[in-house]
């Protein structure tokens, strides 16, 4: 991904509009979309400072600096050595600067100290710039989205053909994780595998618990390729569903698939919320989908803008989140389905595209 340039070119304008004298970005997401380079999250300070006029610095341990590409003389790169002071130097970058964005993701060891060499200095969250920026993706970066999707779509039918029955959901997910190494992802993020009555819990980590044949799975899992990530969650039931499960799953899946459809720009995020809540509620099961419809994704698995009711943020194209409703009977089973979409000029792509009935398996 280039354009690095016109990035900062951006972030300096949304800077401007907002009276913000200076941009400070640490470790995060918000630093590779800048400058192609992620932070390693260190001890040592990394700080990327954009001062409104001014060329931007990225403040780097020396023994880092091999590993920063400035691809098209974006920014400058100072190294500093083990045993000078990194935020003294920074506060020199930011000499004039009243107001300061600073990186969400940015140590509060080092705010703190930045706070302490100038107490008239007024600092804000870089989220207000960065989110707007962030949220809408550029064709680059919705292929990047596309094909991890793609691999993480493969790994599921790949899933389908292998048996669950007698291992433990850790042993699974292994080969889940493996799958989608092989497919191409660098790293994984998560990878729930939750069997039987751990499905009712939506963030269930994989343990020693064996799959038995009647038992309903959630597979739900994601990483990064190429820098950006995918997420995907599909059904798996061993031989045969549990007491319920197909009754709640056609609701699941009319509610999922409406929420989709409705889906184009000029919409609320609540509005989408709604769409597959109502459905979720007219069906009786509105107590058991206990969270939010869905959430962005871009360089972080979770980001703006989050589907969930009271979010009146208007949908615009470029925009790229997830459906997810899910149901949750305690102490019986779970079930979500989930798909990444893309808002497209007068709709939505599905970035997700494996077939979404569940997945028999033995
Ligand atoms: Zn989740
Ligand atoms: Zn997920
Ligand atoms: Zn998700």
């Amino acid at each position: 991904m280039s354009d690095f340039s016109d990035r900062i070119g951006n972030v300096k304008a949304a800077m401007a509009d907002r009276n913000v004298d200076a941009l400070c970005v640490s470790v995060g997401s918000d630093l590779p979309y800048l400058t192609g380079y992620r932070a390693m999250p260190l001890e040592r300070v990394t700080m990327l400072v954009i001062p409104s006029n001014g060329r931007p610095v990225l403040v780097v341990p020396g023994l880092e600096a091999p590993r920063v590409d400035v691809v098209d003389g974006a920014f400058d790169v100072y190294g500093w050595a083990e045993s000078d002071d990194p935020i003294a130097y920074i506060d020199q970058l930011l000499h004039g600067a009243t107001s300061v964005a600073m990186g969400d993701e940015t140590w509060s060891r080092f705010v703190l100290q930045l706070q302490e060499r100038n107490t008239a200095r007024d600092f804000t969250p870089a989220s207000e710039l960065m989110a707007a920026l962030r949220i809408r993706k550029s064709p680059l970066e919705i292929e990047a989205l596309r094909n991890a999707a793609h691999t993480v779509d493969a790994v599921v039918d790949e899933m389908a053909q292998v048996r669950f029955s007698g291992r433990t959901e850790r042993d699974v997910s292994r080969e889940v994780i493996d799958r989608t190494i092989a497919g191409g992802h660098e790293t994984m993020d998560f990878w729930i595998v939750a069997s039987g009555p751990n499905g009712a819990s939506p963030h269930h980590e994989p343990g020693d618990r064996v799959i038995e044949s009647g038992d309903a799975v959630v597979v739900d899992f994601g990483g990064y390729q190429n820098g950006y990530c995918s997420d995907t969650t599909r059904m798996f039931v061993v031989d045969r569903p549990p007491h319920g499960f197909d009754d709640a799953f056609e609701v699941l899946q009319a509610a999922q698939a409406a929420a989709v459809e409705a889906v184009r720009p000029g919409v609320t995020a609540a509005s989408i919320d709604a769409v597959a809540r109502d459905l979720i509620v007219e069906a009786g099961y509105g107590e058991l989908f206990i969270h939010r419809l869905g959430h962005g994704i871009g360089m972080d698995t979770h980001e703006h803008p989050y589907l969930v009711e009271g979010n009146d943020l208007v949908i615009e194209p470029g925009m790229v989140f997830s459906i997810e409703p899910g149901i949750y009977v305690p102490d019986d089973w779970g079930m979500r389905i989930e798909d990444i979409i893309a808002v497209t000029d007068d709709g939505v792509e599905r970035l997700n595209r494996s077939d979404r009935s569940y997945r028999v398996v033995s």
